[in-house]
Formats: structure tokens, sequence, C-alpha cells
């Protein structure tokens, strides 16, 4: 399961409450994408509440495709956005914290976890595939993203 499968919206009762409608709990969800693509009683949200998912839907549903919000570009900004955080050095905690903050969203710090390690396994074997062809620049560029991660 991806991470973005594991991304769930924060104060989940009270937000369907508040919009008078139940949004599954994943923040990734169909249904809870589709609501936020749509905007669809959003004005019903207080002000902390909108100015937040209205910053999710700025930062991760903002892409031209057609099939917007199913073209698979929320799920990859959200991974980027995680790793961001990690490049600047926090941990799976702080990164929880910071994308609650952020976005009214959670995870369980041992998924961010499993994530991170798992983008470093896979720069590590872009890293020794990139060794092998003798692209050196690659090889670089791909080693210095992995010490940000692993910081
Ligand atoms: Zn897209």
């Amino acid at each position: 399961m991806a991470i973005t499968d594991k991304i769930y919206v924060k104060n989940h009762r009270q937000l369907s409450s508040q919009l008078e409608t139940n949004i599954p709990k994943g923040a990734f969800k169909g249904a809870t994408l589709d609501m936020l693509f749509q905007g669809e009683g959003l004005e019903k949200l207080d002000d902390a509440t909108r100015d937040r998912v209205l910053d999710f839907t700025q930062d991760f549903l903002d892409c031209s495709c057609d099939n917007n919000p199913y073209c698979g570009c929320p799920e990859r900004k959200f991974m980027t956005y995680l790793l961001e955080l990690r490049a600047e050095g926090l941990g799976p905690d702080a990164i929880v914290d910071v994308m609650t903050d952020d976005y009214m969203v959670y995870a369980y710090s041992g998924d961010v976890l499993s994530f991170l390690d798992n983008a470093v396994r896979t720069l590590e074997a872009a890293e020794g595939l990139a060794r092998v062809d003798g692209a050196e620049e690659k090889h670089d560029e791909i080693r210095r993203a992995k010490r940000n991660l692993e910081r």
C-alpha cells in the first residue's frame, strides 16, 4: 500500500458533520478527493478548517490533467512534500506534526518511517544502476538526494 493510502483526515468526524456528508477517513480516497476537487459545501466549514482544506487543494490538486483528481499527481505531489520535509531534516514524528499543521491530515509515524526507508532504498538501487551505466553526473545527483533523506 502506498503511503498516500495511509494519510488520514484529522478530526474526520467533525469535518463530516460540518459538511453534512460522510467523507471517507482516507485523505486520498476517491470520494474525499472528489469533495475537495468540486469544493462542494466547503463554505460550511469553519475558517481554520477551510483554509487548510483549500491549501491542500491548491498544493496537491491543482494539475490540469483531464482525469484530475485521479491522474496520480495528487499522490505524487504529496510524496514529494514528504521527501522535502525529510530533506529539511525532519524525522517521522515531526513530519506528521507538520502535515497536520499544514493540511489537517495525519499518518502514523511508523508508516512515514517505512515510506522514507523505501525511498532511500529506491534511490540506492538507482544509484547502483547509474554506476553501472557510468553516468557519473546522475550518480552524484542521486547520492545527494539520498544523503538529504538520511540526514
Ligand atoms: Zn494530474
